[in-house]
């Protein structure tokens, strides 16, 4: 008998080797399967006649096999299986790429129905790689009606988790639903059972659209429940007034080699307002990409420190701790601050240069991070600094840069190891263009300031979509640029050799320019896979003008500080979403030097181009936000690549409607006497839910 609890190997058909494969992606019980929703629907709710195929649309065509076979492409060194559709109004070519099986599955005079989207070839048409399903009987699953997609795992297939789901799916019922009647009534929301039902296996698209505005809404909500929750107990506690020490902080910013904006200025009011409270400061901090938010963190820092209090900087990786370091230590230099570095494998300290992570092991590396975290003023560091069991001295001030990669888990966590018996102040940091509206909704615990002007002698980028035919220009272009002193960022989509579906990898991409095209420059490269002592001596090199070129994945994405860096060149820049393309963007522009963005892409998709072009047509982030948004929904701009919210599988930031109503429900909640004792299965939800959040 399965049961909710059943382990996904107990489920026929499910071998040991796809079973490792679930456990991949989070799924090890009948339960989490029900809840491994899809992340959107293909529709083949029409079945077209092949002669009326439009490229570029998808389509489900069911048609009798006249030709397959295989065959073996030496130049690209992959199998392909070629084969001929008709039905009865025109034939189709179809071709799959390294699956030589399917010429075993399928046999002439097979009936198949396929699922993808036609292209144009050389004058007629013809489908790579459409999912495909033999029909013996009855109806297919796979290739007709609204078909769900699920984000999967290398080897795993959509066919298999459907499959897998189908056998399971009678059991939602004994999924127990966690929220209270009353609201359920009061917003019209599926039972939860139903909604799961639905979001696997709709009928329509009313199905799809009651099912996620449940399962959204039960996203939202818990953000809600949670965001109301700290905003009770913060204001039930005190924290430490942080005396505003205007000659110092005068002193500091007349020791910058320019000018704050009027925005930074304002921002940092702000917040040295809310610092001289004994109630803790929670506010969020946002501003476009290259705005200068550090240089606001680093004024309310200083003024922690002279308070005799800590400030801790928490950022999401370590190149980026190590980058806050130095400015640190740098723009510091004559103000007597201690400044410590605490990162998995980095442990530093500016005073009396004390360098620790060389020989540790790992009863000392506690110990150093202890020492550091104890001892320093102002301490830098990754999620390490929550991890170990630390705790800080005398902690006033917690920044958080790009917050929007941690959990509100993690927020609290860092809050929670003060030291002390008062809350400390709390100023989060993001780039991620959010409306105002739409921010005080989702953080409704957080205050917000915006830097909403750049640096005045910022020159705008030029961006430009370069097409294969002036590749080789835009290679002299760079060249030119290193020759002046500048410096060349080139990012690449994915580390693995992945040539069949023509991503660049980084490791092909960094012999081809080492090798080939710049022989006479040095290169580097970097990546998330590499070790931190490696990636953080690239950096360095980078930044200290001895490599020209850096190779890199996403890894740079955020927050790196590289002046002198004039050129970001994207491949595959298709493959990435707006919000990050402009991110990566960022990284150049930085300083005086006027700074140029090449874009690349095998696409020739109008839509495609269409979305690159808009990074062209637009600098700032918001605007492209916007443009994003009305072109193509939320879930791109905000998409999984983004890592925006990894809080949100279902919902949208822009389901403003269900946004609030989850947000009224929440404070209504938290308000009532009993607030969250009243319903346990909710709370125990909400547990386990903070729980995830931290894991992220
Ligand atoms: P972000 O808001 O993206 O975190 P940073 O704080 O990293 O931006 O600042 C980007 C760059 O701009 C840094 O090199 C910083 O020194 C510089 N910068 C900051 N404020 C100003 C300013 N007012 N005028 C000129 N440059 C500035
Ligand atoms: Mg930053």
């Amino acid at each position: 008998m399965l049961t909710l609890q059943t382990s996904t190997t107990e489920i026929s058909r499910v071998g040991e080797s796809t079973a490792k494969k679930l456990k991949k992606l989070g799924i090890t019980t009948v339960r989490d399967l029900l809840f491994y929703f899809p992340y959107r629907y293909e529709d083949f709710t029409r079945l077209t006649p092949i002669a009326k195929l439009q490229p570029g649309l998808a389509a489900n065509v069911v048609g009798q096999i006249e030709l397959i076979q295989n065959k073996r492409s030496w130049k690209k060194r992959m199998n392909i299986t070629e084969a001929l559709i008709t039905d009865g109004t025109e034939t189709l070519k179809v071709i799959w790429f390294n699956q030589p099986f399917i010429a075993r599955n399928l046999k002439i005079g097979d009936k198949v129905s396929l699922a993808g989207k036609a292209e144009d070839n050389y004058g007629g048409l013809m489908m790579t790689s459409p999912a495909y399903e033999k029909i013996n009987f009855g109806q297919a699953i796979h290739t007709q009606g609204l078909v769900p997609n699920y984000h999967l795992t290398a080897n795993l297939t959509h066919k298999q988790v459907r499959f897998l789901i189908k056998q399971v799916i009678d059991l939602s019922p004994q999924v127990v639903d966690w929220l209270p009647l009353d609201i359920k009534r009061n917003i019209k929301l599926l039972d939860l059972s139903q909604a799961i039902k639905k979001v696997h296996f709709p009928k329509n698209n009313s199905d799809i659209k009651k099912a996620r505005d449940r399962l959204a809404f039960d996203e939202l909500f818990l953000i809600q429940l949670q965001s109301q929750l700290i905003k009770k107990n913060l204001s039930l506690s005190r924290s430490l007034e942080i005396k505003f020490h205007e000659s110092e902080t005068k002193k500091f910013v007349d020791s910058l080699p320019f000018k704050l904006t009027d925005a930074q200025r304002k921002a940092a009011w702000e917040i040295l307002g809310d610092l001289g409270k004994a109630k803790p400061m929670s506010r969020l901090l946002e501003g476009d990409v290259g705005s200068g938010k550090t240089m606001v963190a680093i004024i309310a820092m200083l003024n922690a420190v002279l308070n005799n209090q800590q400030a801790v900087l928490m950022v999401p990786t370590e190149i980026l701790a190590k980058q806050h370091f130095d400015t640190v230590c740098r723009l510091l230099e004559n103000f007597n601050v201690k400044v410590g570095l605490v990162t998995r494998s980095q442990r530093m300290q500016n005073y009396e240069s004390r360098i620790m992570n060389h020989g540790e092991n790992a009863k000392s590396k506690i110990h150093n991070s202890l020492f550091i975290i104890h001892d320093s003023q102002i301490i830098i560091g990754t999620h390490s600094l929550i991890q170990e069991d630390v705790s800080f001295k005398n902690l006033a001030l917690a920044v958080i840069d790009e917050q929007h990669r941690f959990g509100v888990e993690q927020r609290k966590l860092l809050l929670e190891h003060s030291g002390s018996k008062l809350v400390p102040h709390l100023l989060s940091m993001t780039a991620t263009p959010i409306p105002r509206s739409l921010a005080l909704a989702l953080y409704g615990d957080l205050d917000l300031s915006i830097i909403n002007q750049m640096p005045k002698e910022r020159k705008k980028i030029i961006t430009k979509i370069v097409p294969e035919d002036k590749r080789q220009a835009a290679y002299e272009f760079i060249r030119a640029q290193i020759k002046e002193g500048r410096q060349v960022f080139v990012i690449c989509p994915l580390i693995d050799i992945s040539d069949k579906l023509g991503v660049k990898s980084i490791e092909e991409e960094y012999e081809k320019l080492d090798k080939i095209i710049f022989p006479e420059l040095a290169i580097g490269k970097l990546h998330g896979k590499m070790k931190a002592a490696e990636k953080e001596k690239i950096m360095r090199e980078f930044l200290d003008n001895k490599i020209k070129i850096l190779v890199s994945t996403s890894v740079v994405e955020v927050g790196v500080d590289v002046p002198n860096a004039s050129v970001m060149m994207i491949e595959g820049a298709d493959r990435f979403g707006l919000a990050q393309s402009h991110q990566f963007r960022g990284r150049v522009g930085r300083s005086v030097h006027q700074s140029y963005c090449f874009l690349f892409t095998d696409s020739q998709l109008p839509q495609t181009l269409n979305r690159l072009q808009a990074l062209v047509d637009y600098s700032s982030g918001s605007e492209l936000a916007k443009l994003d948004l009305k072109f193509r929904g939320p879930g791109e701009f905000y998409g999984t690549a983004q890592k925006g919210f990894p809080e949100l599988k279902i919902a949208s930031l822009f389901d403003y409607g269900l946004m609030k109503q989850a947000r009224d429900q929440a404070v209504k909640l938290i308000d009532e006497d009993a607030g969250l004792k009243k319903w346990p299965t909710l709370k125990e939800k909400l547990g386990e839910w903070e729980k995830l959040v931290h894991l992220e």
